[in-house]
């Protein structure tokens, strides 16, 4: 019986670790995936922002057309002016020129606008290239370095895992069945120890006769109140 014991506490010490790595094959994944995520959005934030200034641009080239457009029509009338006879055309012609005069000053003045707007949007589109190299570094530094843990944190588990279930050979049928429903409903705790008269997976108190029994080893104890495995000590 003490050697099954022994067997047990040995099995929970490879579970221990196992369960250690367990969360490592999680945050590890995901770590990458963050710094993938992060890339991606540097990358999208980056192309938003080229788009912006492409429209800003392209904004900016046909406000220019449309000046040059007012600006060859008013000299056309100022021609015109010359050659005209009576008051009234001289009038509409003339109200005709200053209409497209204010014209060019108001797209002018949005011109102007826009510039503003580009050289901001430069400043941004400068920052936003910045923290997009930061990710593509970031993640360059850390794509194969973290694949590779994920890889090795695999290979200990399953080298613990048949190592552990080599010990188990060595069991009870039974005992296996059990050890293996505790790992897997308690929280990866199958064997605890006797901690101050307490269990020290759930914290129920072990009657003194228990206490007795466990310190002796010449049975397996299972905890009253969770069903662990009670031992001496780990
Ligand atoms: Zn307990």
């Amino acid at each position: 019986m003490k050697k099954q014991l022994e067997i047990l506490i040995q099995m929970q010490k490879l579970d221990t670790v196992i369960g250690k790595k367990n969360i490592l094959t999680k945050e590890l994944p995901q770590q990458l995936n963050s710094l993938k995520q992060s890339l991606k959005d540097a990358d999208e934030t980056v192309e938003a922002s080229k788009n912006e200034l492409d429209e800003n641009q392209k904004d900016q080239k046909l406000k220019e057309l449309d000046i040059t457009d007012n600006n060859t029509k008013s000299a056309k009338y100022k021609n015109q002016l010359l050659t005209i006879e009576t008051n009234k055309e001289y009038k509409a012609l003339n109200s005709e020129i200053n209409h497209l005069e204010k014209k060019n000053s108001e797209i002018d003045d949005e011109l102007m606008g826009l510039m503003e707007a580009e050289a901001e949007l430069k400043e941004r589109l400068e920052e936003e290239r910045k923290a997009q190299k930061k990710a593509s570094d970031e993640l360059k530094a850390n794509e194969k370095k973290l694949e590779k843990e994920i890889q090795e944190v695999n290979k200990d588990i399953e080298k613990l895992k048949s190592k552990r279930n080599v010990m188990a050979k060595n069991l009870p049928r039974e005992l296996i069945r059990r050890y293996g429903a505790l790992i897997k409903n308690k929280n990866r705790k199958a064997v605890v120890f006797n901690d101050n008269n307490a269990c020290s997976g759930c914290g129920y108190t072990i009657r003194p006769q228990v206490v007795i029994d466990i310190k002796e080893g010449d049975s397996v104890i299972y905890c009253e109140s969770c069903g662990r495995i009670l031992v001496a000590h780990l």
